[in-house]
């Protein structure tokens, strides 16, 4: 299957594509992860990632496009991919409508995660990242047993950079501007489900396993 996320920052695409990627044996494709790897390892990419991702703004369509199209040639996205944080805005969805196109493929299914902006302030505020394995934690909805320490790998957790109180809102901003449009553009390719992104983790990936199903069975 070859599945999108969307959804405002904080919406629990990271935390449901864990689960949604494994249960459907794809891989989770994440730009932002590619990113946040590619400024740690300080490569060129990283490097010219850096400034937009720490305002808050999208990186340049090439940039981004050029690097996901290289990881959609990956052996492991053949069979199919869960795409996470990309597309972002229109331009980019028309790109990868072609990229798919070119190789006879296309989108079976974009999941819209809706969940209002007072609940995503709660959810980045306290969220917490895996530095070895990448496992999304929060400090209330989803603690590890012992505070700052992966429960997983035992790895060292971080906050993000961009998870501040200001550039959670400009991401806000920036998501509304140009990512929300990506609904009505799905929605007339007959392939946009929207899925309630409220309450606990478990119930959200229910939902979505739900709006899968009549693809996997
Ligand atoms: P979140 O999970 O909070 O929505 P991401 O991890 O997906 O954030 O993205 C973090 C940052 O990486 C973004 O604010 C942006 O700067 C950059 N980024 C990620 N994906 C894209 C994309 N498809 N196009 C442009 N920039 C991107
Ligand atoms: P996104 O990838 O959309 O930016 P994340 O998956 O990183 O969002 O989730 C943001 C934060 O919210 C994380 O700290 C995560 O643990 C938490 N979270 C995710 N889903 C839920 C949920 N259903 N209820 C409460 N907190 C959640």
């Amino acid at each position: 299957m070859r599945i999108v996320l969307v959804g405002p920052p904080g919406a629990g695409k990271g935390t449901q594509a864990q689960f949604i990627s494994s249960h459907l044996s794809v891989p989770k494709i994440s730009t932002g992860d590619i990113f946040r790897a590619n400024v740690s390892g300080n490569t060129p990419l990283g490097r010219k990632a850096k400034e937009f991702m720490d305002r808050g703004d999208l990186v340049p369509d090439e940039v981004t496009i050029a690097m996901v199209r290289d990881r959609l040639a990956e052996d492991d996205a053949r069979e199919g991919f869960l795409l996470d944080g990309f597309p972002r805005n229109v331009p980019q969805a028309e790109t990868l409508k072609k990229i798919l196109a070119e190789m006879d493929l296309r989108l079976d299914l974009v999941l819209e995660l809706v969940v209002d902006d007072d609940e995503v302030v709660r959810r980045l505020s306290g969220r917490r990242t895996c530095r070895k394995c990448g496992r999304i934690w929060h400090v209330a909805f989803d603690p590890p047993s012992k505070e700052g320490v992966c429960d997983v790998c035992g790895g060292e957790l971080f906050q993000r950079d961009d998870d501040r109180e200001e550039t959670i809102r400009h991401r806000l901003e920036v998501y509304q501007e140009q990512t929300a449009p990506l609904a009505s553009f799905y929605a007339d390719e007959g392939i946009l489900v929207g899925l309630d992104a409220t309450g606990p983790v478990e119930e959200v990936t229910e939902r979505a396993l739900a709006a899968l199903r009549p693809f996997t069975e």
